[in-house]
């Protein structure tokens, strides 16, 4: 049976995967990205689990291609282009690099758009044709997908709502800028707003016993769900900040559904309510009743890793279809 490897390399981690035709995930694994990692290193400690994970499985199975998902991933060029998360080189060759590992056929895609592809294909976006989907991991990111294609844009770059700006002179961005969506919207936006809570209020809460560098997403989210009003406030800032940009996109792509997936979404209600809410709030009357926001049923599915996959199917679909 053949397979390909679907790698969904993050800010934090790199996920990846052996995913059939069908779209099944016959195995997976996860590793730290360690954006201090040099990427040479890493790229090698990546291929070799890759190589291990193949030998484990029972049967026959041959790895045809290679299927890389990341932030500012460039299909046009099979590169990295300045991800902001990541401290590599400006424009990083992975298609090269990975193809001189492996001889084998290698994509590379933005991440958020394989993850809509992976709601198109598989997920909540089935049967929809004018969708966007939402990943807040450790920033944000964008897929979208209008009159059933997903946008790739001039050089593949479309859809980076994490980069909008939010709010006019915010938040310093990893991309240089301020006030970016996802210094707001995202694991580290909603972990930087707890922070920034006064200090008095905040020695009510729990949270006030992890310092910057221990407080995460989830312990956010443990918390708000235990009722700390500190935790619930920033779900609350958080969704409102996301809920009102959501209805600015609308008015751009009139799309019919927004998903929300990736690490924060795994919040649930306590992201989703004021997102809904707050967009709601601020559509303009011609979009309301046309447009929901739904939490991603696949987030713990590894949705991204099959869209990563489905993107070398269609691949080596075309080129058989082009040699027949
Ligand atoms: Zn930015």
């Amino acid at each position: 049976m053949e397979l390909v490897a679907g790698i969904d390399l993050g800010g934090t981690d790199t996920k990846f995967g052996l995913v059939n035709r069908k779209g099944d995930l016959l195995a997976y694994r996860r590793i730290p990205t360690g954006p201090s990692l040099d990427h040479t290193e890493f790229f090698n400690q990546l291929s070799d689990q890759i190589k291990k994970m193949l030998s484990s499985l029972n049967g026959s199975y041959t790895l045809v291609g290679i299927s890389v998902g990341a932030p500012s991933g460039s299909e046009a060029y099979g590169t990295i282009d300045d991800a902001t998360n990541l401290n590599w080189p400006r424009k990083l060759p992975v298609r090269d690099i990975l193809n001189s590992i492996f001889h084998l056929p290698v994509t590379v895609s933005n991440d958020a758009n394989a993850a809509a592809v992976g709601e198109m294909l598989y997920g909540v976006g089935k049967g929809h044709d004018n969708f966007i989907c939402i990943t807040l991991g450790t920033g944000l990111g964008s897929g979208i997908v209008s009159n059933g294609s997903l946008i790739v844009g001039t050089n593949g770059h479309a859809g980076e709502l994490g980069h909008v700006t939010a709010v006019l002179n915010g938040r310093k961005c990893n991309c240089g800028r301020r006030g970016c969506l996802e210094t707001y919207a995202s694991a580290r936006g909603i972990v930087q707003t707890v922070l920034e809570t006064d200090p008095k209020k905040l020695k009510k809460s729990v949270l006030s016993n992890f310092d910057s560098e221990e407080l995460t997403a989830e312990i956010i989210t443990k918390a708000a769900c235990q009722g700390d009003s500190i935790a619930l406030e920033a779900f609350q800032f958080t969704g409102k900040i996301l809920g009102k940009k959501l209805a600015d996109t609308v008015a751009i792509l009139n799309p019919e559904l927004i998903i929300l997936t990736g690490g924060v979404s795994k919040a649930g209600n306590l992201i989703l309510d004021p997102t809904r809410k707050y967009m709601k709030e601020h559509l303009l009357d011609v979009y309301k009743g046309s447009v929901e926001v739904e939490l991603s049923e696949m987030a713990s599915k590894k949705t991204t890793i099959l869209g990563v996959a489905a993107f070398m199917w269609l691949k080596l679909d075309q080129q058989k279809k082009q040699s027949a």
